[in-house]
This record gives structure tokens, C-alpha cells and sequence, in this order.
């Protein structure tokens, strides 16, 4: 089977795409190669990131691998948290103050729109290739719901009545942003297209 590297050390990310990739490659994450350090994370874009982890694991074990990186973009803050999503109230990575910092910015913005975007970078026969899948929303006024992570609690997506974290897994999967971007992933792997 062909080996595959996810450029994480986030062992929920490792089960999900095995779950979804599993039978057609031996997937593997970077702690199964030994390797435990944070990967460089230091562009500005989500593009450049998810690119940044990937060239950085393929020039050091020079297998085919990819990385992903995720941010919720809210119109009414100029796409901010964006590519600072999981640090957007510190280095801590706190969701619950992340979330009252989206809020307190907020404040009573009539414009509520946002999306989460996810982008997976692929390195493989030294080509490198980008998808991207986004799910579109609005922000709640309170957080709502327990399941979840990250700014599940303040995301409603659109044409749902619930925010994220009032799904379960299995239902938030068939729409997510990440999901989206794993399926395009997943065709390319597949059929080369
Ligand atoms: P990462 O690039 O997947 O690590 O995501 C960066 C940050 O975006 C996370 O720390 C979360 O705060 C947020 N995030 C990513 N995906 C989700 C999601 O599905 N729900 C809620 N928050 C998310």
C-alpha cells in the first residue's frame, strides 16, 4: 500500500482521514515517523501554511505527504480571526476566549455572515497541488451547544437551524468545511484529477 504522510501530530485529524482514506493508502502521522515538533506555521495565508507544513515534511523524509490549515473568516471583521484562528486571543489557543473576543468584536454588527475554509496542500512526484472546501454560516450572538471544538459553539451554518456544536460528527461531516476539502482530495487521489 502506498504510503501517505498527514503532516499533523493532532491524533482526531489522524482518525479522520484514515477513516475516510484508509483502505486505498497506509496513512501516517508525523509522531508514527518520530518526529513530535511543531511544524513551521508562519505565512499569512491559509494556502501558505497548509504549503509551508507540506514542503517543509517532504524536504525532511521526502515522502508524499499533506497538510491542512483552517480559519473561520467573518465579513464583519475583515475575514479576521482567518489564518489566526486558533491563536486569535493568544498563544494559550483558547477556544472559549477566542470565542469572547469574535464576540466582544462583534459586538451588535447587523452583518453576521462568515465561513470556515479549510485548505489541504498534497505533495506527491514532487508536484504540488491545493484543494479547498468551505461551508458557509452566520455567527450567533451567545454560544449554543456542547459537542465540538474550536468556534463550533457560535457557528450556524446555512440552511440549518443549529449551530455546529449541537451536531454530532457524523452530521457536521456531511457539510463541513474540512470534509469538503478531504472529499476533493480524496477524487484526486483517486483519478489523478
Ligand atoms: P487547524 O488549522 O485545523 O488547526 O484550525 C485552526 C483553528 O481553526 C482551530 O484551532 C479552531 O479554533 C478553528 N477551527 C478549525 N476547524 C474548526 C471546526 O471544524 N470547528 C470550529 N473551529 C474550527
Amino acid at each position: 500500500m502506498k504510503k501517505l504522510v498527514f503532516a499533523t501530530n493532532n491524533p482526531h485529524k489522524i482518525d479522520e482521514i484514515r477513516h475516510l482514506l484508509g483502505s486505498t493508502y497506509d496513512i501516517c502521522g508525523l509522531s508514527d515517523l518520530g518526529f513530535t515538533e511543531d511544524i513551521p506555521e508562519n505565512q499569512t495565508t491559509l494556502e501558505g501554511n497548509a504549503l509551508e507544513k507540506a514542503r517543509f515534511v517532504y524536504r525532511k523524509f521526502g515522502l508524499s505527504c499533506f497538510a491542512d490549515d483552517t480559519g473561520l473568516e467573518i465579513d464583519a471583521l475583515g475575514s479576521e480571526p482567518g489564518v489566526f484562528s486558533a491563536r486569535y486571543a493568544g498563544e494559550e489557543k483558547s477556544s472559549l476566549k477566542n470565542i469572547e473576543k469574535v464576540l466582544s468584536k462583534m459586538h451588535d454588527a447587523e452583518d453576521r455572515h462568515a465561513r470556515f475554509r479549510c485548505v489541504i496542500a498534497l505533495i506527491a512526484d514532487e508536484k504540488e497541488h491545493v484543494f479547498e472546501g468551505t461551508v458557509t454560516g452566520e455567527i450567533l450572538s451567545s454560544p449554543v451547544g456542547d459537542f465540538g471544538f474550536g468556534y463550533d459553539s457560535i457557528f450556524k451554518a446555512d440552511g440549518y437551524d443549529v449551530s455546529f456544536a449541537q451536531m454530532s460528527l457524523a452530521e457536521k461531516s456531511k457539510i463541513s468545511h474540512r470534509a469538503k476539502a478531504i472529499e476533493k482530495l480524496k477524487e484526486f487521489l483517486r483519478t489523478g484529477k
